[in-house]
């Protein structure tokens, strides 16, 4: 995999800026979806259970999206001492198109998905 030239890690550090504040954005309006659902409001069975579910999806998503900001701080770091595009896992170039979908991906794909064997979930 080739080594990313100074133009390519410009425009993914501008894609990582962006994603941070998309990330930020969608992490503080979810902020009220994902409060534990208040037991003793008289909403009916049906509709508890629903607002419940939607409470652990909204927690799931708020998860995720908290590690792509750790994932996106960490690389945009990188971006700052030159080590950007480099696996966390391998040392081997992570590839611009993989990092054009994924700016934050700290791991080329065959690291990624040994990680992903390793740990299911
Ligand atoms: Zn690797």
């Amino acid at each position: 995999m080739e080594a990313l030239s100074e133009r390519e890690v410009e425009e993914l550090r501008a894609d990582l800026v962006q994603l941070l504040g998309e990330l930020r954005a969608q992490l503080a309006s979810s902020a009220a979806a994902a409060r534990p659902v208040d037991l003793s409001e008289p909403i009916g069975r049906v509709s508890r259970m629903d607002a419940m579910q939607q409470q652990s999806m909204a927690q799931a998503n708020r998860a995720s999206a908290k590690l792509r900001v750790q994932q996106a701080e960490a690389a945009l770091a990188r971006v700052e001492r030159d080590g950007y595009g480099a696996c966390q896992g391998c040392g081997d170039e992570v590839g611009f198109q993989r990092l054009k979908a994924r700016p934050e991906a700290p791991f080329c794909l065959a690291c990624q998905s040994l990680r992903e064997r390793r740990s299911p979930g």
